[in-house]
């Protein structure tokens, strides 16, 4: 009778183990650990960079990278993954977010940024910024120590303050780049008389920098942060810090940061799309972004997105000349990328 029931257990056990690997056939092929960065979409080309411009770039694509690695290997979270490489990527002055933000059409930066949790869907987000030298950290604590999701402008900077994070004085943020390419959007902008809301994507170059994780739990989580577009007014705020325009993470599907023309992404709802798509049609994460971007070409608008699924497939489409980006996958060495091709 004993030696019955220990059978019968048997066949269940195997019945389903069975089962489990049939409804995930992916399962066994996830990584380890997964991680993607972008660092702004636009016209980029070989032909305007010198090779110690390029390889500044590259530098610190592949340190971010490494940086995400060390954290996933340890085990570190999908979630401390994204907030350390976006802090690094912030305190670089090669893009648009933090230390090289662009500035607004009165000359002030003002930042936003977002954090999205894929095993909860709790996010966190600040908007309009301008003394917090890491948004991407404010992110995070609005997502864990606050009941709501966004916070713009003077009341983010309130709330930082009982959060011990550190307010520095706008001037850190000044830098002389971004501060000509205002004065260059100004002068056309008054050449052109057409004074109203003239915003420009620093001569069609996105700064933006984006993070996603997967970690050793399987689980997803994505951040974007900016500087927006220069010469915005009005307080104008882009994609970035709208969850399921710039950013989006869930663990049923995939993880997504955008770059590129924040009012197009916001009307297609670009991170969320892809989500969706895969969700509710059974796309790839490869179709699912090429579509999205696909969508916003056909608005005559540009950017691009890098995406990250559940089981560590990596999707990096965008419709301009470049886009800075990279991935590393457990076991493998990082990819850096400029250019169309490499
Ligand atoms: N998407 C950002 C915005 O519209 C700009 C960028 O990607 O650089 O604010």
């Amino acid at each position: 009778m004993k030696k019955t029931s220990l059978l019968i257990l048997l066949i269940f056990t195997l019945l389903f183990s069975l089962q489990c690997n049939s409804s995930n056939p992916n399962n066994s092929e996830r990584p380890d650990f997964a991680l993607v960065i972008h660092g702004g979409a636009g016209t980029i080309l070989k032909k305007n960079m010198t090779d110690e411009q390029e390889k500044a770039y590259r530098d610190i694509l592949e340190k971010a990278l490494r940086t995400g690695e060390k954290i996933l290997v340890d085990g570190g979270s999908s979630l401390d993954a994204v907030v350390e490489v976006i802090t690094l990527m912030e305190d670089s002055p090669l893009f648009n977010a933090g230390k090289g933000a662009v500035f607004t059409h009165e000359g002030k930066n003002e930042l936003d940024a977002s954090l999205m949790n894929g095993s909860d869907l709790n996010v966190g987000a600040v908007a309009g910024v301008t003394r917090i030298k890491n948004p991407i950290q404010l992110t995070r604590r609005v997502m864990e120590n606050s009941p709501h999701v966004l916070f713009a402008r003077d009341g983010a900077e309130a709330f930082a303050a009982t959060q011990g994070i550190d307010l520095v004085d706008p001037a850190y943020f000044h830098t002389e780049k971004r501060w000509k390419s205002l004065q260059k959007v100004l002068q056309k902008e008054a050449a052109e008389k057409s004074a109203y809301i003239k915003t420009s994507s620093d001569e069609q170059k996105f700064g933006t920098v984006g993070c996603l994780a997967l970690d050793k739990n399987g689980d997803l989580a994505a951040g974007t942060s900016t500087g927006g577009m220069t010469n915005k007014r009005f307080g104008r705020v882009g994609d970035s810090p709208i969850i399921g325009a710039g950013t989006y993470a869930n663990n049923q599907t995939c993880a997504v940061s955008a770059t590129g023309h924040g009012e197009y992404f916001i009307r297609n709802m670009v991170a969320y799309d892809i989500s969706a798509m895969m969700e509710y049609k059974n796309l790839s994460v490869e179709q699912a972004a090429a579509k999205a971007i696909a969508k916003v070409g056909a608005m005559k608008a540009t950017g691009g997105v890098i995406a990250l699924d559940k089981n560590g497939n990596i999707a990096m489409p965008f419709n301009t000349e470049g886009m800075y980006r990279g991935y590393i996958v457990a076991g493998e060495n990082p990819v850096v990328k400029i250019y169309k091709d490499n």
